[in-house]
């Protein structure tokens, strides 16, 4: 286990029965860029050690790392990590890596539009609490689309805590943008279908994509991260984040599709 620090749990929520939070201690020599992911990883029943990717939810600059979580219904993994509680132990593997990280994008844009779905909505919160990114971006917007109310995790935070203690004191411009796609709700068009109708930019005051003016991340589902990328590159001419280059647009996965 010498590739990961050793750190304990500081407090669990659960959100509902699929969803849960959790906190644990932060080693002061871990460094990580808000977007990025690391390995978690636990020892189960027959002493076997499993480990899974998780993105960080918490910044860069907070002295605790939080990840939110799914509970897959005979999930290897999260059957473990969903009954942790104060106190226990977690292995957190010492390299983040990740595309989801500003230096990826171009770096002359004025919007910078985080879209997600479930869970990957985890390093975007990182992202947003990153206050030097609001110096490069006039405008962030984050749209979060999930199936039910209820899996709206850290809708409350936003827009209470954040709203208020961060983006008015600080005087920044920021965007939420909550879709629930299976019951009535505010929006409920997925995200595909208010980039197509153009709704999203009626909806937020903001101008059509243009490579000039806007930068996209993308974190979700397999289907959805496919369907934004082809409208992306096929109506506006944007490409992706490489190894080779910087993008317009970058992208990650929130899960393996088994
Ligand atoms: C780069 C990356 C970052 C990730 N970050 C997170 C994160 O921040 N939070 C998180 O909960 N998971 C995240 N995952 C998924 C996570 O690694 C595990 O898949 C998850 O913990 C379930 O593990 P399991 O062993 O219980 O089930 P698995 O056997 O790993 O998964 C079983 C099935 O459950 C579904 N599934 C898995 N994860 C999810 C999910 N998050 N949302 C919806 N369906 C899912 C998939 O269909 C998968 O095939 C991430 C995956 C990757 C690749």
């Amino acid at each position: 286990m010498e590739k990961y620090n050793l750190e304990k749990i500081k407090s669990v929520h659960h959100w509902n029965e699929n969803l849960f939070s959790f906190k644990c201690t932060r080693k002061n020599n871990f460094k990580f860029k808000n977007g990025e992911f690391v390995l978690l990883s636990l020892i189960d029943k027959e002493n076997k050690i499993i480990y899974r990717a998780y993105s960080i939810l918490s910044s860069n600059y907070d002295n605790y790392l939080e990840f939110l979580s799914i509970k897959i219904k005979n999930g290897i993994f999260t059957n473990i990590l969903k009954n942790l509680i104060v106190g226990d132990n977690i292995y957190i593997s010492k390299k983040p890596s990740g595309t989801l990280i500003f230096e990826n994008l171009l770096n002359k844009g004025k919007n910078l539009w985080l879209l997600s779905t479930g869970t990957g909505l985890s390093p975007f919160l990182s992202i947003i609490k990153n206050y030097e990114l609001y110096k490069n971006y006039s405008t962030i917007i984050l749209i979060h689309s999930v199936n039910y109310k209820i899996n709206l995790s850290y809708r409350y935070y936003i827009n209470n805590i954040f709203y208020k203690n961060i983006i008015n004191f600080n005087k920044l411009n920021f965007i939420y943008y909550p879709i629930v796609t299976k019951e009535k709700f505010i929006n409920n068009k997925r995200i595909t279908e208010i980039i197509k109708s153009k709704k999203i930019f009626y909806d937020t005051n903001l101008k059509d994509f243009n490579e000039f003016k806007d930068r996209i991340m993308i974190c979700g589902n397999m289907s959805m991260l496919i369907d934004i990328k082809n409208i992306l590159q096929s109506f506006y001419n944007f490409y992706e984040f490489s190894s080779n280059q910087m993008g317009l647009f970058a992208t990650e996965k929130a899960f393996i599709e088994n």
